[in-house]
């Protein structure tokens, strides 16, 4: 008996209940038990079955035999666009929509399916693919019958349905997961022309490394010897003596090896991850320059931080406490963003930038030249140094490789009063054409390239 057989007969019929160890339970009680199991497997808005059934049908829907079953997601619009209709149109109408969503798929499909309402916008079902591409041809037909608009109050509401095709071969026992992937084909749908996808395993496990990554940060942050910094030599390029160093961040998972900070930060920047990993280059940074200053070695260090550090107040001050805990002159530091964190609060990031270079502390203008923007932020933005972007750098000395951006962007640096730095710095051909321009300082693999910390003071050692 299904469960909606079992609750009709439970509340149409049966006076008391006769349970399993011989308990007889009244009527209300039994009213009460079944009443709570519908609401809990049943959408309050489209009385569909929900996800919670889903789960528990799932062995009954995937069956045992050979039969070719497709599971079969719709999703009727994604989050950005229901918001929008949420926003305009509230609550109540937004219901109305899912609900008329959810009619008409009722009606293309007819009763051949059991139709589960899985998440706010998404419906579940599956399909005997037979061999014949009976899923693909459904959901073609599904895609073409949802390009016209739903009637919703008399308001023609336009649906942007996704639908995800996963194939429940023996593998597939967990409902949860079958869900997941196929919501995930469903997403990768938008972007087709079908508006349909089979669920993808390469385009899924990138998300699911992403996932894993983000998950995987906050302990890296608190475990010891995950994560690192590696140091780069910045040199003069006059003297040829190294003044500096860029603090790089590395991490090592314990089971994925190395992560690239090209592949993790991007993803922290999208969380609120960004603050604390900020915080933990910061702590790391200044105690290693301390080091080297104890050392004798008279550096300055720089730091990547990301637009979103700067955006928000009390960075600076958070910066400027840190040196003073650690007993260092914010001379020692180096603070260097991209063009990118001009693009929100500029007043903000300007202000903070200003207060930062009033204490001592440097300001630089890193991968120049990769951004799109426009360069009067130039003339207004409070910054000392210009750091070259390496796609400009790294040609030069390549047979045909054409010079004249770099002298452009040298003379322009030098021309508003930038100390302008060469990033990507790769052969000896560059390295003299660098100084040649007067280009003040460089940053390369051919100097030295990223090395931990006891690497890079053997490196100083032997090299000056
Ligand atoms: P970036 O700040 O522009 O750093 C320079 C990158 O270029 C580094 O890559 C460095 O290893 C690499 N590089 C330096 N010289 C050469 C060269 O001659 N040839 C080539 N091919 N590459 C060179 P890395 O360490 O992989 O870092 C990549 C980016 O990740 C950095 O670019 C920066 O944007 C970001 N990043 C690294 N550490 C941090 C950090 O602590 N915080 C933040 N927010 N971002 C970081
Ligand atoms: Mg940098
Ligand atoms: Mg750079």
């Amino acid at each position: 008996m299904s469960a909606r057989s079992e609750f009709i007969a439970g509340i149409g019929t049966a006076p008391t209940a006769l349970l399993t160890d011989g308990t007889v339970l009244p009527r209300h009680a039994l009213l009460d038990a079944e009443m709570s199991r519908y609401i809990g497997m049943y959408d309050h808005v489209t009385r569909l079955p929900n996800r919670i059934l889903f789960i528990e049908d799932f062995a009954t829907l995937r069956g045992h035999g050979d039969k070719m079953l497709v599971l079969v997601l719709v999703t009727l619009a994604d989050a950005r666009h229901y918001n929008e209709i949420l926003r305009a149109l509230g609550h109540a109408f937004s219901e109305d929509f899912v609900r008329a969503g959810a009619g008409q798929l009722s009606r293309i499909l007819g009763h051949a399916y059991n139709i589960y309402h899985v998440s706010v916008l998404s419906f579940a079902f599956v399909i005997d693919n037979d061999g014949t591409g009976a899923a693909p041809a459904l959901a073609r037909e599904i895609a073409s019958a949802f390009t016209e608009a739903i009637s919703c109050n008399d308001i023609p509401i336009k649906a942007r349905v996704g639908i995800g095709l996963l194939p429940l071969d023996g593998d597939m026992r967990d409902p949860a997961e079958a869900l997941r992937a196929c919501l995930a084909a469903a997403q990768d749908s938008r972007v087709t022309e079908e508006r349909y996808a089979f669920y993808n395993h390469r385009t899924d496990a990138a998300h699911l490394r992403a996932f894993r990554i983000l998950s995987d940060l906050p302990e890296a942050m608190v475990r010891a010897g995950e994560l690192s910094l590696h140091f780069q030599p910045r040199i003069e390029m006059e003297t040829g003596f190294c003044t500096g160093a860029e603090a790089l961040i590395r991490w090592r998972h314990p089971t994925m090896g190395l992560i690239s900070p090209g592949e993790f930060i991007p993803l922290a920047e999208q969380t609120a991850l960004i603050g604390p990993l900020t915080d933990w280059v910061l702590r790391s940074a200044i105690s290693q320059t301390r080091a080297f200053v104890d050392a004798g070695r008279n550096l300055r260090v720089s730091v990547n931080a990301s637009a979103i550090n700067l955006s928000e107040s009390g960075f600076d001050q958070r910066l400027l406490e840190l040196c003073s805990a650690s007993d260092l002159s914010p001379e020692h530091i180096e603070i260097e963003f991209t063009e990118s964190a001009l693009a929100g609060s500029f007043d903000t990031v300007t202000a903070q930038l200003n207060s930062l270079r009033q204490s001592g502390i440097t300001v630089a203008i890193d991968d120049f030249g990769s951004g799109y923007s426009n360069l009067s932020y130039l003339t207004r933005i409070p910054a000392d140094v210009l750091k070259i972007d390496q796609s400009f750098v790294r040609p030069l000395g390549e047979a045909r490789s054409g010079d004249f951006l770099v002298r452009q962007i040298i003379e322009m640096g030098k021309g508003l009063g930038f100390t302008v730095c060469a990033e990507g710095v790769e052969n000896e051909q560059a390295y003299a054409l660098l100084r040649t321009l007067g280009c003040h300082e460089g940053q390369g693999y051919l100097m030295g390239r990223p090395m931990p910390p006891e690497a890079f003071d053997r490196w100083f050692r032997a090299t000056y």
